[in-house]
């Protein structure tokens, strides 16, 4: 429980107006996105430097007080929940750009720096930051859950685009990992140990990013298809023909129902897949595109609609940006459990029939990365009504043991959280005990984002 004498030594170490015990300060950091319970925390720190991260972290330590670090959450597995309560550390007060190095393609920022508005600063140079989770992220809670996106297909993930973290260790320690080399040998690989540990092992204060050029132009498609299986077949012939799309996405018919309706278009309500391409000229992109299309009329689609620049991407896409929101629009009341799975490309159509038959009678809308293997079906209801909530359960738990039985994995993108804890098990057999092993040395007390990832 926190003290008075807690709440004063946090005060004097970020100033007094960045500590709050505020009603409405509590409930903002209670709940992500997901259904996840919300738990209040008993105070709120946003400091301004790694020196400040660094004092609360040893005063947590001293004082055996869980601290869960915060972006904005907008996770979708109650990732940032602090659900045994103690200090959050919200990192919006760390929100500078550093340093950009063009000629590096490299960039230093504060955790707390939303990639959104980062890529609009980075243009200027003629560069980006390619991970795109959609959502409003920061920096920090997407190297926290390893966020991705749309643009995986061709520009990886965020552990793809980080090159150096400043991490805060349970205790306080402040330690520099990675380089600023193009690429590494170096010892083991922290790195990647610490993107994806959603804030369990450390929590990160400044990223040296890797970015990459921003394309000169742009091709987008919408296909639609009569099964769901001519949709996977084009996309495997697609990137099998040499081609590296920006991205692919997988509409079911019943996602794209609900957007007719809640957009007021009129889409073909069939599969549909979404396609775009960057690319150096208009003349490279119309002859892609041409032969694009000759693959997915080969595999009998039945309605193309297509473009070639900016305006016309954006056009094409802007149904895909706003799912979510039209799901959650037209069901109000009840909240997403949203399944993230992955899996190799070659089970992408009997995955996706296995779900169909696994959601029958739920309110689910199957959608996804197709060319990374993603799958996302968000199931709408109410987690009060324990009896159908049972079976939205049931129903996540088979499709993600399909997913294991392929070899795939729980999440793709959304991270472990409070909801896929209980598949770690099963997904990494005896790798799991040294997961425990390294949480245990580097975390002993276990007061960093406890109750995550394990049971
Ligand atoms: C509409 C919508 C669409 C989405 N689409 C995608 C998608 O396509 N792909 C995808 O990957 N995700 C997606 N997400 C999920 C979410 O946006 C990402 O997981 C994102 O990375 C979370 O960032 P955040 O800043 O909100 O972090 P938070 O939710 O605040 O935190 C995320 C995790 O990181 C930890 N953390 C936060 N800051 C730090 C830090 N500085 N150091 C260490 N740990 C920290 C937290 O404790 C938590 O465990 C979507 C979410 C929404 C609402």
């Amino acid at each position: 429980m926190i003290t008075q004498d807690d709440l004063n030594n946090l005060k004097a170490i970020a100033g007094e107006q960045f500590v709050s015990t505020g009603e409405s300060v509590l409930d903002l950091h209670s709940h992500d996105e997901s259904y996840h319970t919300p738990v209040l925390p008993d105070v709120v720190v946003w400091p301004h430097n790694t020196d400040e991260v660094s004092r609360v972290a040893r005063y947590a330590f001293q004082r055996r007080i869980p601290i869960t670090g915060w972006g904005l959450g907008t996770s979708l597995e109650g990732n940032p929940i602090p659900v045994n309560r103690g200090i959050v550390v919200d990192f919006q007060a760390m929100q500078r750009v550093l340093d950009v190095r063009p000629e590096d393609f490299q960039v230093d920022v504060e955790a707390g720096v939303v990639y959104k508005e980062l890529n609009k600063a980075l243009a200027e140079h003629g560069l980006f930051f390619p991970p795109d989770p959609g959502a409003a992220a920061t920096i920090g809670g997407m190297v926290g859950n390893n966020a991705s996106g749309i643009r995986t297909i061709k520009y990886g993930a965020t552990k793809d685009h980080i090159a150096l973290l400043v991490v805060v260790l349970p205790g306080g320690e402040v330690v520099r990992i990675g380089n600023r080399a193009r690429k590494s040998s170096s010892g083991y690989d922290l790195i990647h140990l610490f993107v994806g540990s959603e804030g369990t092992l450390g929590l990160v204060t400044e990223a040296t990013l890797k970015l990459v050029g921003l394309p000169a132009d742009f091709m987008a498609l919408r296909v639609t298809f009569p099964e769901v299986k001519n949709a996977t077949d084009s996309v495997f012939q697609i990137m099998r023909s040499g081609f590296t799309p920006a991205a692919m996405e997988f509409l079911d018919s019943n996602v794209i129902t609900v957007l007719n309706r809640d957009r007021n278009l009129a889409m073909q309500e069939r599969p549909t897949l979404l396609m775009e391409f960057d690319g150096f000229s208009h003349e490279g992109l119309r002859a892609e595109m041409a032969y694009v299309e000759e693959i997915c009329t080969e595999n009998g689609s039945t309605f193309i609609d297509k473009g070639i620049g900016r305006a016309e991407r954006d056009r094409l896409w802007e149904t895909r940006h706003l799912t979510f929101e039209s799901i959650k629009r037209r069901h109000p009341g009840l909240l997403p459990l949203i399944v993230d799975v992955a899996i190799p490309l070659s089970h992408y159509s009997e995955m996706v029939a296995f779900i169909k038959k696994e959601v029958n009678g739920l309110l689910a809308f199957i959608f996804g990365h197709a060319g990374d293997g993603n799958i996302h079906v968000i199931i709408m209801d109410a987690p009060a009504d324990i009896r159908r909530w049972a079976r939205v359960e049931e129903a996540n738990c088979h499709i993600v043991e399909k997913a294991l039985e392929y070899e795939g994995t729980c999440t793709g993108e959304h991270g472990i959280g409070i909801g896929k804890r209980r598949f770690l098990a099963e997904e990494h057999g005896d790798s799991l005990k040294l997961m425990k092993r390294i949480k245990r040395l580097i975390d002993p007390e276990g007061i960093f984002n406890p109750g995550k990832f394990f049971l």
